[in-house]
């Protein structure tokens, strides 16, 4: 169970400052009401509703757009693991528009 403190201590060390405008948290909290749960646990046949991050599908830094077309739902696990993805560490196939690999 995550305290105040726990929280205040994770958005503190929060790695990606260029997203915390008050604009992006305005996409972002609209967004998780659309999609409150992991989008990667529910293709797993999960339901994760715990520390959920708003992706980008597409990073920014590889052009992918800040609008909902380009938003997924993941927890904070699937987020690492898809950022490991995005910086090359993982061999993986592209992704298409609609957010899974193209095979
Ligand atoms: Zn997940």
């Amino acid at each position: 169970m995550a305290t105040i403190q726990n929280q205040l201590a994770w958005k503190s060390g929060d790695p990606t400052p260029r997203r915390r405008g008050s604009t992006w948290m305005r996409k972002r909290a609209a967004w998780l009401k659309k999609q409150p749960l992991c989008q990667d646990c529910m293709a797993e046949g999960v339901v994760n509703a715990d520390d959920l991050e708003v992706d980008h599908v597409i990073p920014l830094f590889k052009g992918g757009k800040d609008n909902e077309s380009n938003y997924r739902t993941r927890c904070s696990r699937h987020h690492k693991l898809k950022t490991a993805q995005d910086m090359g560490h993982v061999i993986r196939p592209e992704i298409g528009v609609d957010g899974w690999p193209i095979e």
